[in-house]
């Protein structure tokens, strides 16, 4: 089923304010999924292909994942606002609390083992915390009967290459899959 029908009721009741179909990217994956990926809010690249994370951080995330023996196809991938920001701002309070009730109706639906919150907008509002992703990346948290792993958004990792290791190093415990020795890729 289409995502916007499968969530209608949810669309229905968003005021117009935080909906432009021009801008809107639906989440991917496998409701079957045992882990589901949050993000921020889509980019460019995202609303051009119409789907999340498939930009610069997407193609990084891509890599690691794969290089960790994980391939997208069988995540469950999301933002936390699906609406592009307008000139890549940060959304807004508002819009993370107008569009949260369709993350929780993802959360329910999938029902995750693990959910996995990209940078510190996800995490903060998952978690509820204040505390930065610096802090918090790579423990595994309890909340809402989900088990939470904080880690550093991926385009982090392409301004400060030593964060590369270190996302790698947290889905690695995500994903409960060991290092086999050999050498790290360079991020
Ligand atoms: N960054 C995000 O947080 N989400 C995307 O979908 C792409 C980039």
């Amino acid at each position: 089923m289409d995502f916007r029908e499968n969530y209608s009721d949810f669309f229905n009741q968003l005021e117009e304010k935080y909906f432009e179909e021009e801008r809107f990217v639906p989440s991917v994956g496998s409701k079957e999924s045992n882990f589901i990926l949050i993000g921020e809010a889509p980019g460019a690249n995202e609303v051009k292909e119409g789907e999340p994370f498939v930009g610069r951080a997407g193609k990084r995330l891509d890599e690691i994942l794969h290089k960790i023996g994980v391939e997208r196809e069988q995540l469950y991938i999301t933002n936390l606002v699906k609406i592009r920001p307008p000139e890549n701002r940060d959304p807004t309070k508002e819009e993370i609390e107008a569009w949260a009730p369709l993350l929780r109706k993802e959360l329910e639906e999938i029902d995750p083992e693990v959910v996995i919150t990209l940078g510190n907008f996800a995490s903060k509002e998952i978690l509820d915390t204040s505390k930065g992703i610096s802090k918090i990346h790579g423990e595994f948290f309890q909340r809402n009967g989900w088990r939470v792993m904080p880690v550093f958004h991926p385009a982090a990792t392409l301004y400060d290459r030593s964060k590369g290791p270190e996302l790698e190093q947290d889905l690695r415990k995500a994903f409960d899959k060991k290092d086999s020795g050999q050498q790290k890729l360079d991020l």
